[in-house]
């Protein structure tokens, strides 16, 4: 495609921008884009020694600007000190808005860069994967999907640079990069469920808004020396049914071949050595393996995965060079890109699928499906070979690599070693989902959050007594340390059917809406991961009381309100 802007064409438009008193877009290069016009990185122009700081995003999205790049850019919110998280919209033919996009009929793919800003890769390999994508004349993947570009997630944590053996201490340069944390102290990929980060609630009115198919979040591992260029995770929550299994089982083994393959890179599934972290391995006796991280949806790509759609982590390998993280991260979201783009069909029904089953737990009894509110690793792991470096001792304590420990020194020797392998999670708490849940008429900060979350909520106008359970809380367990300003808490107790008496004012929030799993999965009470582990529901909560969030089976007997299922609706739910 080629990239000849039309001086009249742009002649209109400032007429048109001056009228409304928007801005006039500058002139445009008027001949085709060539490498030699491009603008370059930070990285590109310090030999890789320097990651973007907030100005030179900003400045190299200003360049493709003005070099006529047909692209969208916007700001997807304001970060905590105030900055602008730039986004960039890249298809062809062009798209502004999400109605535009879903017109396309294509799936739409959002790329989040930067959200722990000490991991800067993803961010400089976003930017030059824009750029060369979109001036490129060939077919590319931008002619059969949208992409969503947010390259400097976390903007606050990228400015607070600092020596990298301060702020990524096990991380091989650059010399000077930000924080993982975000001005608020929180970490952004924790904050996916309470949502008290602006960043967050940015980042989640943007999948509203336009309702990605594919999310992708670019980190950098920390800890075991492995031998592979970048590691990778679905969504781990097992209550992600649609993106987790797929990306799994379908996308990530043949990512996996033509990183090998058409890239030059080995990449695996995202894990450590149990020997340098345990983690949730809980069998003592063994003594080593590789096992992932976690599957709650505080965590981006976890979430993600509840809210129906696929989700890849990618964590480029820490004690790589910055040149060759960025590289290794550019081939993989190129290549999930082209991947996308030749599954599209598969990915845009796999989207309708998931939006569509909640919608059928009303209307077919059969459909009913559980949700896994709470998980664990799984306890047999597969036997598979993993790469691993051999690091040796030296003979003093100096450092011989930024991010390695004193007194070690790596071997480039990387062998494969057999060990069981922990990539998964297996239910331990299934919950079915009722017709609604009833939420207490004071509980308006939880309701807000339903609504960052997408989730449409409805308030009783009338009392009325409707069929359905009450779970009595037997037991609270209250988390001794501060995590993320809070202590987590977690119900144990017994659910008793019965008619409920549903006051006045109550909120009402239907399972039978595209986000249905992940209702469930943030106020059920036993959830490891919902409302209740961040505090909403404390001033509520006492053991032998009731829990504040009530399931309904059937929405017949409503008030003066909109009946909205027919009363065979739950019929496998209301024997009671
Ligand atoms: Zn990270």
């Amino acid at each position: 495609m080629r990239l000849v802007v039309r001086p009249a064409l742009w002649a209109v438009s400032c007429v048109v921008a001056a009228i409304i008193g928007g801005a006039c877009a500058p002139a445009h290069v008027n001949r085709p884009i060539t490498p030699a016009d491009y603008p370059h990185t930070r990285p590109e122009l310090t030999r890789y020694q320097e990651t973007s700081h907030y100005s030179d995003v900003q400045d190299f999205l200003d360049s493709l600007r003005k070099l006529g790049a047909p692209l969208t850019f916007g700001s997807i919110g304001k970060t905590t000190e105030g900055r602008n998280i730039p986004f960039v919209i890249a298809a062809r033919p062009r798209v502004a808005t999400p109605s535009e996009a879903r017109r396309l009929g294509r799936p739409i793919v959002y790329v989040q860069g930067n959200i722990h800003a000490g991991e800067v890769e993803g961010k400089d390999a976003l930017l030059a994967l824009i750029r060369d994508l979109t001036f490129s004349p060939k077919p590319n993947a931008l002619d059969s999907i949208v992409l969503i570009a947010v390259p400097i997630y976390n903007a606050d944590g990228n400015e607070r640079f600092a020596s990298q053996s301060v702020n990524r201490t096990e991380q091989n340069g650059p010399e000077q990069v930000g924080t993982r944390a975000n001005a608020q102290s929180l970490d952004l990929n924790r904050d996916y469920v309470k949502a008290e980060a602006p960043e967050t609630r940015a980042s989640l009115a943007m999948f509203n808004a336009w309702d990605p198919d594919v999310f992708v979040d670019l980190h950098t591992t920390d800890g075991s020396f492995h031998g592979y260029a970048l590691t990778y995770s679905p969504s781990l929550s097992p209550a992600a049914v649609f993106g987790g299994v797929y990306t799994r089982d379908s996308l990530l083994p043949l990512l996996r071949d033509r990183m090998r393959t058409r890239r030059g890179f080995e990449v695996f599934d995202y894990g450590n050595f149990v020997s340098d972290e345990r983690g949730l391995v809980a069998d003592s006796s063994v003594r080593e393996a590789w096992a992932t991280y976690d599957s709650r949806p505080r965590f981006g790509t976890n979430y993600v995965g509840i809210r129906g759609r696929i989700a890849i982590l990618s964590e480029a390998y820490s004690h790589d060079s910055l040149a060759r993280r960025i590289a290794s991260t550019y081939a993989f979201v190129s290549e999930i890109l082209s991947l996308i783009a030749e599954k599209a069909n598969a990915v845009k029904s796999l989207s309708a699928r998931a939006d569509s089953l909640p919608l059928a737990w009303g209307r077919s009894p059969d459909s009913v499906q559980l949700v896994a509110v709470r998980s664990e690793l799984i306890a047999t792991p597969r036997l598979l070979d993993v790469l691993k470096e051999d690091i040796e001792k030296t003979a003093d304590s100096s450092r011989t690599q930024p991010g390695v420990p004193r007194g070690e020194r790596r071997t480039g020797r990387v062998h494969a070693v057999r060990m069981p392998v922990y990539d998964r999670f297996t239910s331990t708490l299934d919950r079915l989902p009722p017709a609604a849940y009833v939420i207490a008429p004071q509980d308006t900060a939880a309701v807000t959050l339903l609504r960052l979350h997408g989730i449409h909520v409805e308030r009783s106008d009338s009392a009325w007594l409707a069929r359905g359970e009450s779970f009595t809380i037997d037991s609270i367990i209250t988390s001794p340390r501060v995590f993320q300003g809070h202590h987590e808490v977690r119900l144990n107790g017994t659910w008793q059917r019965g008619l409920q008496a549903v006051p006045p004012r109550s909120f009402i929030v239907s399972t039978a809406q595209p986000r249905g799993a992940l209702i469930v999965y943030l106020l059920e009470p036993e959830s490891d991961d919902g409302l209740t582990t961040w505090n909403f529901f404390d001033q509520d909560i006492r053991k032998g009381g009731r829990y504040p969030v009530t399931r309904i089976f059937d929405l017949s007997r409503r008030g003066r309100t909109v009946n909205r299922r027919s009363s065979a609706a739950a019929s496998p739910l209301q024997n009671n």
